[in-house]
């Protein structure tokens, strides 16, 4: 039987999902597939180790690792090799080791590009105001601005994050594609846009809580989640009840698994299937 090893790297991942959801979808394949936590608090390994831990993987025989907070960029010096898409965002969450070599990937953006188009394909694209301009934010926002997005309005309570972002995103899409704002404008830029993307962690168990006043939110606003633990948030809660269109953050975990599942083993995933296991876990 054909078998393979992977991982995660990242600090208290203790409770994620990827191991089932990889270790299921190899199951409906009828193939071994192994995937390992390694938690660089467990392991007492500083961020700036995950160098040392991606070359031991390889060594130790693994086919690929995923990577999360806080090592997404730090990995990438210690590659050999980046795809495109982990070269433009400069940040990898996906290192497959072939021929030799580690080369980076980044499936977040793609992850969250087939969610969307999944769930909101035919939602209004004009102005989206993103809340949030962080890891997952630098992700989805190249994401939306790559699904024809015409223009993404960052506010992040660190307002450096929202402008080093935007000065990226222009960089890369050209000028006028993005911008930053101050939270004090937020109830402005939201009446003139076409959708809230929040990519913030408030809604998880740990920070609980909206990111914002319920009473910003209308019914023609569409309204997509990044946090994913819970699927269902106090925002998307309060979104529904307003009558606004909802994406939940469980799609972008599950398709951005299922692009580094097919570049660890090169099958292609039943996404329907783990879509349900996400909903079980
Ligand atoms: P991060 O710490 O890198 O970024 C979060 C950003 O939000 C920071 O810049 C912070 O200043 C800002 N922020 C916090 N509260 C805010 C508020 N109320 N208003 C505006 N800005 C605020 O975190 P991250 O890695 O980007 O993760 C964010 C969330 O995304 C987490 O809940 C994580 O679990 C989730 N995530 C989901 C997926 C998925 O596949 N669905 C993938 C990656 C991350």
């Amino acid at each position: 039987m054909t078998s393979y090893l992977t991982g995660l790297i990242g600090s208290g991942i203790g409770p994620s999902l990827s191991p089932a959801l990889h270790e299921r979808e190899a199951d409906r394949h009828g193939v071994r597939l192994i995937y390992r936590t390694l938690d660089i608090d467990v392991l007492g390994v500083a961020p700036e180790g995950v160098g040392e831990l991606v070359r031991a993987a390889h060594r130790l025989g693994f086919d690929g690792l995923n990577i999360t907070h806080p090592c997404k960029q730090l990995v990438i010096e210690h590659l050999d090799e980046l795809a495109p898409e982990a070269a433009e965002l400069g940040a990898v969450n996906t290192v497959v080791f072939r021929d030799g070599r580690a080369v980076g990937h980044n499936t977040d953006a793609t992850g969250f590009a087939q969610s969307f188009a999944r769930g909101l394909a035919d939602a209004p694209t004009g102005d989206v105001v993103q809340l949030g301009a962080g890891g997952a934010g630098a992700a989805v926002a190249h994401a939306l601005l790559n699904l024809g997005v015409d223009r993404v309005t960052l506010v992040d309570t660190d307002p450096a994050r929202a402008a080093t972002l935007a000065t990226a995103l222009t960089a890369r899409f050209g000028p006028g594609r993005a911008r930053p704002a101050p939270a004090g404008e937020l109830a402005e830029r939201l009446a003139a846009a076409d959708g809230l993307v929040h990519a913030t962690p408030t809604g998880m168990v740990a920070h609980p809580g909206l990111p914002l006043a319920v009473s910003l939110l209308r019914p023609g606003l569409w309204v997509a989640e990044v946090v994913y633990r819970p699927l269902e948030t106090e925002l998307l809660r309060e979104a529904r009840a307003i009558g606004c269109r909802t994406l939940d953050g469980g799609g972008m975990a599950v398709f951005q698994a299922a692009d580094a599942f097919r570049l660890f083993t090169g099958l292609e995933p039943h996404t329907g299937p783990m879509l349900a296991d996400l909903g079980d876990l």
